[in-house]
């Protein structure tokens, strides 16, 4: 089979399109015909060398698809079940080999392409939205790249929840999109102090919640954003990391609470990993939650891809198809 793999970190062209073995299932496992894998910044960090992986690497956490093989004990899934899952290595593949415990069934109406975006940007925005700060009607928060994968379903979630949503973004373009999925106000945070231009909109108060997710180049502007009390879910750094903190400045700022919480805390079980999808397939079913997937590469255009992500090009999901 094909797969896109790495042997040492760095830019998006040291993904290379090579021959790998099939997989076979183990005990426990189950094998996935890729029809669809998730292309998300997490890839960016582990090719990169911002997160340290042992190499060589298929790269890859997110995949949707149908499953051709099972090993011995599985009982979670059947030849033929379309699936999807997040969280096992090697997704930029045709196949792969995957612990069945992480699969969960896609039910009619969630089709393998949505599946690979609901699972790991989908279920990002579900934790960050319903347990990190479980937002109530009454609350406003802050959501950073608005636009892009996770950004547009924490909007729909926070709306869904009744909360009020100011969305910081780089483009009128991606503005839109971003009032499209709730967010009732919209900042050019490359052209805006979006920190004084959140006061401003809630008479002075801040925000319960930021959610950032851009890190060096926001993380000071969210500390000024927040009510006092609130909470910065710091959840990934696509501007680079913010380096070290005193925490002195939580104090100084309104007693806030910090937090980096990681999507994979949030799954640990399948029990809270198939309530979470669960609920997530029933809004797509309902058609209260949208997901935007214009943005498709062939696998052997990974590089392309990551480029296009890395280089703010791309809204919702990014997804390679095998
Ligand atoms: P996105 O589709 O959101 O793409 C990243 C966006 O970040 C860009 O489109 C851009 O939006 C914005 N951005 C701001 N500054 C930069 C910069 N210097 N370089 C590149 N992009 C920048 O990606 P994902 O939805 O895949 O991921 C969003 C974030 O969420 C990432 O930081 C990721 O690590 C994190 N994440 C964390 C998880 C967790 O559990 N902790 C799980 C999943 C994702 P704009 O042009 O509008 O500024």
């Amino acid at each position: 089979m094909k797969a896109i793999r790495i042997h040492a970190p760095g830019g998006p062209d040291v993904m290379k399109l090579e021959d790998a073995p099939e997989p076979q299932p183990k005990p426990g496992e189950a094998v996935v015909k890729i029809e669809a894998a998730g292309v998300n910044f997490i890839d960016v960090y582990q090719r990169s060398g911002l997160y340290k992986l042992e190499m060589p690497l298929t790269l890859g956490l997110e995949a949707g698809g149908t499953v051709t093989a099972v090993g011995p004990g599985v009982t979670e899934v059947k030849v033929g079940d379309k699936v999807a899952y997040t969280g096992v290595p090697g997704a930029y593949a045709q196949y792969a080999a995957v612990p069945a415990a992480r699969l969960v069934v896609l039910p009619q109406g969630v089709s393998t392409k949505q599946g690979a975006a609901i699972m790991l940007q989908g279920m990002t925005a579900h934790y960050l939205a319903c347990s990190t700060y479980p937002l109530k009607k009454g609350d406003t928060c802050l959501v950073h790249a608005a636009a892009g994968g996770v950004g547009l379903i924490l909007c729909q979630i926070a709306r869904l929840r009744g909360a009020r949503v100011i969305g910081t973004v780089s483009t009128d373009e991606k503005a839109k999109l971003a009032r499209e999925a709730g967010a009732e106000e919209t900042i050019l945070y490359t052209k805006q102090d979006f920190a004084a231009e959140t006061k401003r909109i809630t008479g002075g108060k801040g925000v319960q919640v930021a959610y950032d997710s851009v890190g060096k180049d926001t993380w000071e502007g969210s500390l000024n954003s927040c009510a006092i009390r609130g909470m910065i879910a710091l959840y990934g750094q696509s501007s680079g990391p913010i380096g070290m903190i005193d925490p002195q400045i939580l104090n100084a700022k309104g007693s806030l609470f910090l937090t980096r919480p990681s999507l994979f805390h949030y799954i640990a079980t399948r029990e809270e990993l198939q309530q979470r999808a669960g609920e997530l397939f029933g809004w797509v079913r309902e058609g209260k939650l949208k997901l935007r997937m214009e943005f498709e590469f062939p696998l052997k255009d990974a590089a392309e891809a990551h480029r296009a992500l890395e280089g703010r090009k791309t809204t919702g999901k990014v997804l390679l198809i095998p």
